[in-house]
């Protein structure tokens, strides 16, 4: 009989089955990972909730990757390599290596010439952009998984491998700060302190960030900016009295860093309330950093930027330059990343205790981690 692996399997909206499906031979290129750890992400539940929005829709198959329904989720992952394809030189790709893997599809993968996006060097908008664990063969809410040997990144000693699991989400915070042009000494506003903006503000500690402001709601997040060195949490709903109009958040932040407005704001919340304040809350010439992924377009008035000169611009994902500047800052050990996690449970419980409580219990977890391949403890 074949060998056979379990997954997690996304069928569509509601729909997610935990099944055993069969193992995929490791073609020459390719490795094998043993998953210790895969989060989940805000897109998985997307997905759950509403999808198919990154997996190719019923009956039809991702045109770059040829995947169709079901497609195994997952692609924040860590693990160790069981199998090296014969074509795999790195030598620190070697059975045992511990990794973490960058899900994302560029050209390379497909092996096709580059698009513009990827020959400019940003393959991370490439036009046949895919993702293990959402439109590409595998994902890491598995027992393991096959990845081509250049997705790997090799985990040093130092950096374990729950961390490994969170390099994903790390990623996508080190690219905006990267994209956005932030440079030592400036100062910083972050709206909604969900996990990316959490990541945000814990790695702009690393970038030489003088002065960040938060604003969240929820008053775990809002503890958990406080601990990870937020000069400011602003609550936008309380904070200070508004006075003459001027929005709370806006006055705090101007307050906090004693100039007229910071740097750089980073939207991570992605409402017209949200928007309007990161415009306002930014110095003249100062950059504004849309994160977030948006339902609907909102209002803007150029005359906003155009009359104040500033940047108005925005990010997704990573490239593998992210990739290696976030290993140096954790091989530093500054950047205390495991506080992200709030709750790590075993495959078999990733429905119940893993989608369903980050959608039942939201408020409560910033980083859900499940753990397929559990240490088995021998009996006393
Ligand atoms: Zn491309």
């Amino acid at each position: 009989m074949a060998p056979t692996i379990t997954a997690l399997q996304y069928y569509g909206p509601k729909d997610v089955r935990l099944e055993q499906v069969p193992s995929r031979s490791c073609r020459p290129d390719e490795v094998r990972v043993q998953i210790a750890y895969c989060g989940i992400c805000g897109s998985d539940i997307h997905e759950y909730l509403g999808g198919p929005i990154f997996s190719p829709p019923a009956g039809e198959k991702n045109p770059w990757t040829g995947e169709r329904l079901p497609i195994t989720l997952g692609h924040e992952m860590s693990g160790t390599i069981v199998e090296v394809g014969p074509s795999v030189s790195d030598p620190k790709l070697k059975i045992g290596a511990r990794v973490a893997v960058n899900p994302a599809w560029n050209d390379r993968h497909h092996g096709v010439d580059p698009c513009t996006a990827c020959s400019l060097g940003m393959p991370n908008i490439c036009k046949r952009y895919a993702s293990y664990g959402l439109s590409a063969a595998g994902g890491g809410l598995a027992s393991e998984i096959v990845v081509k040997h250049f997705a790997c990144i090799p985990l040093p000693d130092s950096v374990s491998l729950k961390v490994g699991a969170l390099m994903e989400p790390l990623a996508v915070a080190w690219h905006c700060i990267r994209i956005s042009g932030f440079k030592e000494g400036q100062t910083a506003l972050i709206l909604g302190a969900g996990p990316i903006g959490l990541a945000i503000l814990m790695l702009l500690r690393v970038w030489g960030a003088k002065r960040v402001v938060i604003s969240e709601l929820t008053a775990s997040r809002k503890q958990m900016a406080k601990d990870l060195g937020a000069s400011l949490v602003v609550d936008p709903t309380e904070s200070v009295t508004p006075k003459n109009g001027i929005d709370p958040v806006v006055e705090a932040t101007q307050a906090a860093v004693q100039a007229d407005g910071v740097d750089v704001a980073f939207d991570c919340t992605g409402l017209q309330t949200t928007l309007d304040t990161v415009l306002a809350a930014v110095r003249p010439g100062g950059t504004i950093f849309n994160v977030a992924i948006h339902e609907k377009p909102l209002v803007l008035n150029l005359n906003d930027v155009t009359l104040t000169e500033k940047r108005l611009t925005g990010g997704i994902c990573y490239t593998d330059i992210d990739f290696r500047g976030l290993i140096q800052a954790l091989e530093s050990g500054d950047v205390p990343a495991e506080s992200l996690i709030t709750s790590v449970a075993k495959l078999e419980d990733v429905i119940e205790k893993g989608l369903l409580e980050l959608i039942r219990n939201k408020a409560a977890h910033v980083k859900i981690l499940i753990q397929p391949n559990q240490v088995r403890l021998a009996k006393l």
